[in-house]
């Protein structure tokens, strides 16, 4: 069925809690394929579970999406010819499909309980036969269905697999053949009449058109039962064809354990939080079963979808390395003009903090020193440390950076040295405070390196950090000399 001119594919999510990055996958590798191929994407909220579902969820899964990047062609606030694309809107489609499986023999009501088929499955079990459903009400006559109808069971509605194997050439991993034991008749509608997964998602992606399933490797094992469903569906009218499944494979998080939903690595807002950019994240989750090229890990999403294959997604599982995806968005930090870095980074610096508030904020001050954070910060977030001693009127008491620099040698001297050449310095050139410290530190037989260390400390209050000169020149002279007094009183109290 797959056209490469009429490429549809979907993106499906339920909304269920927080979207997490392997969703984040799928939804890329969706996007990407459809904009490759000049195709077509439909964004479908999958929310008949009633019980998990949520408003505040669905609203958080379109903010995400957008603030990703994604475009869609059909669903949520953009409509489509197979509007609604909720599929909570949408239960008289599936009803009236599963009437329609019901009358033409490919599903049936079964009422076993739970307890009778535990039971059953524990004696298979023990006697080393398959687990699965057995067909007990496989072939109930109408006297039978009445009979349990008379003792007041309920009833589900099971699909009802064909007795041979299942051969389906999987777009990544290649042909996989699903022997019909291993694959039993299977739920499509609960007791309470409500419709399941296991029928909702394939009658959308038949109903829509859907040329390309693409979708995680924890679904594999689903993809038997739709087949078939798919089968009947297509005697039935309903279903054109058959479209090609593709699985990407699993990532692997902490301890090379599955990362899962509910690991906080996992967490999509986590990584907004801290200030990734959306093309360093997706760039970096792009890599998790797909490569760009041999030598390259760093590039735009739009040169991704331009060489976006699936020839070239690799079935092994992939590792979540979040020291490559910090290093990663750091990269595309660097690739912003500066000021759209300095504009990104505003939210963080102007946000209420523990010890500066917002209006401290000095917008003159920032643009002077945006373009060299700009070369150190990984992620947004990292700016506020990098920048504070701009805006606190005080620089930060880190213990741990005080001793360093001036728990040895005689750090209230060099600081005195430098102060009054720093003074006489032009406050207009880093070149000559670089002068000024240099030569106080040659004064006490230092090198730039550690003569510099107690007027950062001095200054920033922190041993690490942007280039001394240039932030002494944006932090200005009478507050650079002012934090240097306030350094030795403190060394002589
Ligand atoms: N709503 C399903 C999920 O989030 C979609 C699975 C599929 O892509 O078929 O897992
Ligand atoms: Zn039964």
């Amino acid at each position: 069925m797959a056209n490469a001119t009429n490429v549809r594919v979907r993106f499906c999510p339920s909304p269920t809690g927080n979207p997490h990055v392997g969703l984040v996958r799928t939804a890329l590798f969706n996007w990407a394929f459809a904009r490759h191929n000049e195709g077509t994407l439909v964004f479908r909220i999958e929310d008949t579970d009633a019980a998990r579902d949520s408003e505040e969820s669905y609203e958080q899964l379109l903010d995400s999406m957008r603030w990703l990047g994604f475009d869609w062609d059909e669903g949520p606030e953009v409509g489509g010819p197979h509007a609604p694309y909720r599929q909570s809107q949408r239960m008289d489609i599936y009803k009236d499909v599963a009437q329609k499986l019901l009358d033409g023999g490919y599903a049936y009501p079964c009422y076993c309980t739970t307890e009778e088929l535990d039971t059953r499955r524990d004696a298979a079990r023990a006697a080393g036969k398959p687990s699965g459903y057995d067909g007990h009400c496989r072939d109930l006559t109408a006297e039978q269905k009445q009979a349990y109808e008379a003792e007041g069971r309920s009833h589900i509605v099971r699909f009802r697999m064909p007795d041979e194997a299942t051969t389906f050439t999987d777009l990544v991993r290649g042909e996989i053949t699903v022997q019909a034991e291993n694959v039993t008749d299977y739920g499509i509608i609960r007791a309470n009449g409500a419709p399941l997964y296991t029928l909702v998602n394939p009658v959308d992606d038949a109903l829509m058109e859907i040329t390309h399933v693409l979708r995680g490797e924890d679904l594999l094992s689903s993809t038997p039962r739709q087949i078939a469903l798919y089968k009947a569906l297509i005697e039935l009218g309903v279903a054109k064809g058959i479209p090609d499944f593709g699985h990407l494979p699993y990532v692997m998080g902490e301890g090379n354990k599955k990362l899962s939903k509910r690991d906080p690595q996992a967490s999509l807002n986590l990584y907004r939080e801290r200030g990734f950019l959306p093309e360093g994240l997706l760039n970096y989750l792009s890599l998790l079963g797909w490569s760009f090229s041999a030598d390259q890990d760093v590039f735009s999403i739009s040169d991704m979808v331009a060489k976006f294959d699936l020839a070239d997604v690799n079935a092994n599982p992939a590792r979540f390395d979040l020291k490559k995806a910090e290093s990663i968005n750091g990269d595309h930090i660097r690739m912003l003009d500066v000021k759209a870095f300095a504009e990104a980074c505003e939210p963080w610096l102007k946000a209420p903090h523990a010890n500066w508030a917002p209006e401290d904020f000095d917008q003159a001050a920032w643009e002077a020193i945006a373009p060299h954070a700009q070369t150190r910060v990984t992620v947004l977030s990292d700016i506020t440390a990098n920048v504070d001693f701009l805006f606190l009127k005080e620089p930060v008491e880190d213990e741990a950076s005080w001793t360093k620099a001036m728990g040895k040698g005689d750090p209230a001297a060099l600081l005195t040295t430098a102060r009054a050449k720093l003074e006489a310095a032009d406050w207009t050139s880093p070149e000559s405070l670089k002068e000024a410290v240099l030569a106080a530190g040659e004064e006490h037989g230092l090198k730039l390196g550690k003569a510099q260390a107690p007027v950062r400390v001095a200054v920033t209050g922190r041993t690490v950090g942007l280039p001394l000169f240039e932030s002494l020149e944006i932090l200005g002279k009478e507050k650079s000399l002012s934090r240097i007094d306030a350094a030795l009183a403190k060394l002589a109290a």
